[in-house]
């Protein structure tokens, strides 16, 4: 059994022009350990697919279908008091933006000591010691834990926030971009460590991003999003050296590469659909430089192309399978 299994997911955002179909029939799994990274435009609906897991909608969103099963118990069954147990105790996140994740009027130290005093019956003193540690994991001065968030640099706080997401030894942590806002050393800093941590842990990752250039480090398997949908799945290697999805392939042009040919980096043309509206049969058709008659008609199916690699378009070659 997987840890996580996601099974038709869809999630939906009531706004004022009508639903918003962000997520729309994600399936995936995640073994114990792994790190699967969700790949795509911004809008895409990989935040979506993500927060979903740990149902953080804002208040006009909600799953409309789907399962997601963590160990076998599906997440969308769990009392509110379950749910509250459930988050960062089996799985955690790291936000975007520390700055607004994190409470600027409180301490750090408070806030991981808070968190980890919601799963554990254990001594505030003791908590204290335990966030101090992971403030050490995490490459900081244990003494900054009565430091507020503003005394912190970028990449400081990105640690911390690092530390809070790992306070209670989740079995899966989230990141979010985790280094949106960051520089790129600061950013090359922080992944290390992220993986580093990952693996010293045995925690499986699921990564957001829309920069390729960090998937090849840090993830096994990488998830492609177009339109609220995965149209691409498999292992690090095959995405990057052998992609069957002709989005996949433009969106991997679309990254400057310091080895291998130099080639001229293309860019996407159009912008992603209208989530109100999506385009009839494959959604990826009116920007598809190679779509066919059919493509416009009727959605493609699942079809595998090599272990743990399957691919939703009319032009791949094997027979329809389950995803
Ligand atoms: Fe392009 Fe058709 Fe494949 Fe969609 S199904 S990606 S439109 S070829």
């Amino acid at each position: 059994m997987p840890l996580l299994d996601v099974q038709d997911l869809q999630t939906h955002f009531r706004i004022r022009q009508g639903i918003v179909r962000a997520v729309d029939g994600v399936s995936f799994s995640l073994e114990e350990g792994e790190s699967l990274g969700l790949v795509g435009e911004s809008g895409c609906g990989k935040t979506t697919a993500a927060l979903s897991l740990l149902r953080l909608l804002p208040t006009n969103g909600r799953i409309a279908a789907g399962r997601i099963l963590y160990q076998g118990q599906d997440v969308l069954q769990l009392s509110p008091e379950e749910l509250l147990r459930f988050r960062w105790k089996e799985i955690s996140i790291i936000f975007q933006g520390a700055m607004n994740a994190l409470n600027p009027v409180r301490r750090v130290g408070s806030q991981i000591v808070e968190a980890i005093r919601l799963h554990a019956s254990i001594s505030q003193p003791e908590a204290r010691r335990r966030a101090t540690a992971l403030l050490e994991k995490v490459e900081l001065e244990g003494r900054r834990i009565d430091d507020y968030p503003h005394e912190f640099s970028g990449g400081q706080r990105q640690r911390v926030m690092i530390a809070m997401a790992l306070a209670c030894q989740p079995r899966i942590v989230i990141g979010d971009e985790p280094t949106t806002a960051l520089d790129v050393m600061v950013q090359a800093q922080i992944f290390e460590l992220v993986e580093r941590l990952r693996r010293e842990l045995g925690m499986a990752m699921i990564l957001i991003t829309h920069d390729l250039s960090v998937l090849g480090d840090t993830c096994d398997r990488a998830a492609i999003m177009y339109a609220g949908q995965i149209v691409e799945i498999g292992p690090i290697a095959r995405i990057f050296f052998h992609p069957c999805h002709p989005y996949t392939r433009m969106l991997l042009r679309s990254f400057p590469r310091l080895a291998g040919t130099r080639e001229m980096v293309g860019s996407i043309p159009g912008t992603p659909p209208n989530m109100i509206e999506v385009p009839t049969g494959c959604r990826f058709h009116p920007r598809c430089p190679d779509a066919l008659a059919l493509c416009q008609e009727q959605e493609p199916t699942w079809r595998e192309q090599g272990l743990r690699h399957t691919v939703a378009c009319h032009l791949a070659r094997t027979e329809t399978s389950d995803a």
